[in-house]
């Protein structure tokens, strides 16, 4: 296992960092670990539809896909690494991100009709796509989704309820799961849709999660008409739909950890920097014992995420070696809050407007942001049970 860069992917790396210096305003603290205040912020939004345009200026969005739909055919290497020097440097990614995943699925189980027709939009930042899979009963054990589609005519009809719909208050689009057959098992029963959100049918109503950023929406499909066109894989067919999006979904952990370095980072320099009781914090030998294990965490969730990509790359499966680094992601975030607001004392409770505030506010708003990492893209003890199940070969519990 070699993890060293070709000379070729190390001058796109630098071509990535020379872009995002030109792209970031100079005093950028970057969107949230997980990207969503990116979703909830009108100004950052804006951001977001520039990065966009830019990214798609120089041919980066799609990068891996075939020509014939706008992309590059470029390595999956250049993809992680466009990825890790957006991510480490904060660049808004959370909506290009879902709708690569969705470009993904569709490359994968689409028709040449449904490439042909989404995936050139999504190379040239044009679209916004949701990943319409959580209901209210129906989270971790997914295969539970009750929103029905019923075939009509030339359509499907839809109706039911989704929830912590990521950004689709902004989005156009939803990689969406309904239950197309009721009468057989679970899973057996469920059809993936692409959904214009623009449809006759479609409310929505915002969540404000506990950062005070609405970023997500319960959305309501009343009678929405889907045309059969639109189903993506067969009918009935869309468990292995899920499966592989949820599979893509849990390389999460490594965005985390990425992201994460770059707040350790500012913490790390804030300890060299400020003096407390007369001396610099960061001669505190707790302090030190306990940045020093944080950056421990970091370095091994980086490189067992640097290891998934890896296999990737050599086309290995890697269901099992993702679903340890998804949970890892989320407690090291979790940790490094809890560490970092210990750290500012008092001040480290500040939002970023207040003139005390450390930071600008970044430790508090992880500290109440990384609560939401361990349950997003499916939760520590669901990605637990992939490890044991697929990983360590254990009977389901
Ligand atoms: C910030 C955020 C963004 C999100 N964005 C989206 C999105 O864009 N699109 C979307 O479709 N969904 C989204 N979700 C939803 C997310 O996928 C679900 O919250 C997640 O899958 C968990 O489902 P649940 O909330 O229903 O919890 P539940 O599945 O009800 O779990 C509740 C608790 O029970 C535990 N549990 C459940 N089953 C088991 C089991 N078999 N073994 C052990 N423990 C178990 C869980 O680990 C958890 O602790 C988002 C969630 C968050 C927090």
């Amino acid at each position: 296992m070699d993890f060293r860069l070709t000379e070729e992917e190390e001058a796109f790396k630098r071509e990535v960092q020379d872009f995002i210096d030109e792209l970031l305003p100079k005093d950028w603290m970057g969107v949230d670990p997980d990207g969503h205040n990116e979703q909830a912020d009108e100004e950052l939004h804006q951001f977001e539809l520039e990065v966009r345009r830019r990214l798609a200026a120089r041919g980066w969005l799609g990068l891996q896909w075939p020509k014939k739909y706008g992309g590059q055919e470029a390595s999956m290497m250049k993809q992680f690494i466009l990825e890790q020097e957006l991510i480490y440097r904060g660049v808004p990614y959370w909506a290009l991100s879902a709708a690569l995943m969705t470009g993904d699925m569709i490359l994968q189980f689409g028709t040449e009709e449904q490439k042909q027709k989404f995936l050139p939009p999504i190379t040239r930042g044009e679209v916004q796509w949701l990943v319409g899979m959580s209901e209210p009963n129906a989270g971790s054990d997914l295969a539970n989704l009750q929103l029905r589609a019923v075939e009509q005519d030339d359509c499907f009809v839809l109706n039911g309820q989704k929830t912590w719909q990521t950004g689709a208050h902004y989005a156009d689009w939803a990689a969406l799961y309904a239950r197309t057959d009721p009468n057989v098992k679970k899973n057996k029963g469920i059809t993936t849709f692409l959904v214009d959100l623009k449809s006759d049918g479609i409310s929505m109503r915002r969540i404000t999660q506990m950062t005070g950023h609405p970023a997500f929406c319960e959305v309501f499909y009343d009678n929405v008409r889907v045309p059969k066109e639109n189903v993506l894989g067969v009918v009935n067919g869309g468990w292995s739909v899920a499966l592989y999006g949820v599979a893509t979904e849990k390389s999460f952990g490594l965005w985390l950890i990425n992201s994460g370095r770059r707040d350790f980072e500012m913490l790390v320099q804030y300890c060299r920097e400020t003096e407390a009781g007369g001396r610099p914090l960061g001669k505190d030998p707790l302090i030190r014992n306990r940045l020093a294990q944080i950056a421990i965490e970091l370095e091994v969730g980086r490189n067992l995420g640097t290891k998934v990509q890896w296999m990737a790359t050599k086309g290995m499966p890697i269901v099992a070696q993702a679903c340890q680094v998804k949970p890892l992601g989320g407690c090291i975030l979790q940790r490094l809050a809890h560490l970092g607001t210990q750290i500012l004392g008092l001040y480290g409770q500040l939002d970023e407007e207040s003139k005390w505030a450390r930071l600008r506010g970044r430790m508090k708003y992880l500290y109440l942001a990384s609560a939401a990492m361990t349950i997003e893209g499916g939760t520590n003890e669901a990605s637990k049970n992939t490890v044991a199940t697929v990983g360590l070969g254990l009977p389901r519990g």
